[in-house]
């Protein structure tokens, strides 16, 4: 009698020591940090770039910030929450942004007061407008990993962050599958707000228009945290960065940069009232300098554009100057920034000082969804009129061409090269890809004619000279 009593006493504390240790929420380790009295944040997962949720317990309730995005997780969670921090008196949830993987999950905080930038609805419902399409793509996403998976073999690293993934995308489809209720905001702001819970504040500022149109700063001075969203990460905890890959300027997004530099400026002024900076998702930190450098960034991009677009300079010289080793080689190597990340900034920059919109990126638009030839001659005529509505770069129409090869569309791949030839003739390099498209269509004759063109004008190019050489090679056996 004695013996089992203890036994059973032994056996119930390793139980009890086990599961806390690898507490799970569908399959996926869940991790609760302790930030101060009264502050945890919670996530899912070891190796993917998942959401953290941060609970606030206040003299008037208990605060969430951001859902993990799937309401079967985010009841559990919330249980959690309540859990933890001994009580269970919800009273706001505050989103960072639009995203679903933070606002996906708000349903379950129906009883809440829930928080956020005015513009959060309009994205959330553009998102549900794309569920067809979301659709379609996670089953091909899910058998994809799948097949990797079956590929590997057992005890493989790769694996277990495969495993990840892979349960988060069966998630992601579920509550896609289930239609899941929608809960934007039902309290919003367009500048900023102030929540005052007693012995906690949270200072909502819109830092929006880079990673979507409804980004939000939330300050909470008593803890001394600045919660930052999607918006940058400066050390990246996992090779798999999710959301926090790129800092850039994202095109689709509603701008408004003198307001969100005058907020960042706002904030970064008092930085004695903040001790530790977060990110919306767990893989990724932010340092103080890391973000004053990133705003910087933004402002010295801000200020060149309007500088040539009221100078009545191009945006090709913007593109000159601000090339991203060259001008900014402290960021050229920091995690968010690439090459194409810097001259997409510049682009959607540009089109907001000057009015002017991409002519490269209409015409990819238009060709995609199979517009008529005059729809393109249009956007093209555009170009030398007196106040023109389009800019033409070059490297654009290029690189969207590339794109187009890269899904597969070769036709559209050879217009967009062709127009490219058209609008810049002296440009060896549009007839080198014109060549390589042409090719890739099986019109042999065609691509020497255009290789031999990008070759008169550069006879050094070697993509030329080997392009040629393989042709002929293979014409003449
Ligand atoms: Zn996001």
């Amino acid at each position: 009698m004695k013996t089992r009593f203890w036994m059973t006493l032994v056996l119930s504390l390793l139980l009890a020591v086990s599961w806390a240790g690898a507490e799970e929420i569908a399959g996926l380790p869940l991790h609760i940090e302790k930030l101060d009295d009264g502050v945890i944040r919670l996530w899912l997962g070891d190796h993917i770039s998942s959401t953290t949720t941060f609970a606030f317990a206040t003299e008037k309730g208990i605060v969430v910030v951001d859902t993990f995005g799937v309401p079967e997780v985010d009841s559990q969670l919330r249980q959690a929450i309540a859990r933890e921090l001994g009580r269970s008196d919800f009273t706001y949830l505050i989103n960072t942004h639009e995203h679903g993987d933070h606002t996906g999950g708000n349903a379950v905080y129906a009883d809440c007061t829930i928080v956020g930038h005015e513009l959060i609805a309009a994205g959330m419902a553009e998102a549900a407008a794309n569920r067809e399409r979301m659709l379609a793509w996670f089953p091909e996403r899910i058998a994809a990993i799948e097949a990797e998976l079956q590929s590997l073999g057992a005890g493989a690293p790769e694996a277990a962050a495969l495993k990840e993934d892979l349960i988060l995308n069966r998630l992601n489809f579920r509550a896609v599958e289930a239609a899941a209720e929608q809960a934007p905001p039902n309290l919003t702001f367009s500048d900023r707000m102030t929540l005052d819970l007693g012995d906690t504040t949270f200072e909502l500022s819109y830092i929006g228009g880079m990673h979507t149109s409804s980004d939000t700063a939330i300050l909470v001075p008593e803890h001394g945290l600045l919660l930052t969203g999607d918006t940058m990460a400066d050390v990246w905890l996992t090779d798999t960065p999710g959301c926090l890959a790129s800092f850039s300027v994202r095109s689709g997004v509603q701008h408004d940069f003198p307001r969100m530099l005058a907020n960042w400026d706002r904030l970064l002024a008092d930085r004695e009232r903040i001790t530790t900076l977060m990110p919306a998702h767990w893989n990724g930190e932010l340092s103080i300098e890391g973000a004053e450098a990133r705003v910087e960034y933004v402002r010295s991009l801000w200020n060149a554009v309007n500088q040539a677009a009221e100078a009545g300079q191009g945006i090709q010289a913007v593109l000159a100057e601000n090339q991203l080793a060259a001008r900014f080689p402290s960021l050229a190597e920091s995690p968010g920034f690439s090459a194409q990340g810097n001259h997409a900034s510049i682009t959607e920059l540009w089109r907001e000082a000057s009015g002017q919109a991409s002519a490269a990126r209409t015409v990819f638009e238009l060709l995609g969804e199979g517009a008529d030839e005059e729809a393109i001659r249009q956007v093209l005529a555009d170009r030398g009129s007196e106040s023109p509505g389009y800019f033409f770069f070059e490297a654009e129409f290029n690189a969207y061409g590339y794109a187009f090869l890269q899904q597969d569309r070769v036709d559209e791949a050879v217009r967009m090269f062709e127009i490219n030839v058209e609008l810049f003739p002296d440009s060896w390099n549009t007839y080198d890809s014109l060549g390589e498209a042409l090719l890739r269509r099986g019109e042999t004759d065609e691509a020497a004619a255009m290789y031999e063109k990008s070759l008169a004008l550069n006879p050094e190019s070697p993509s030329g000279r080997e392009a040629l050489a393989t042709i002929k090679g293979g014409a003449s056996t």
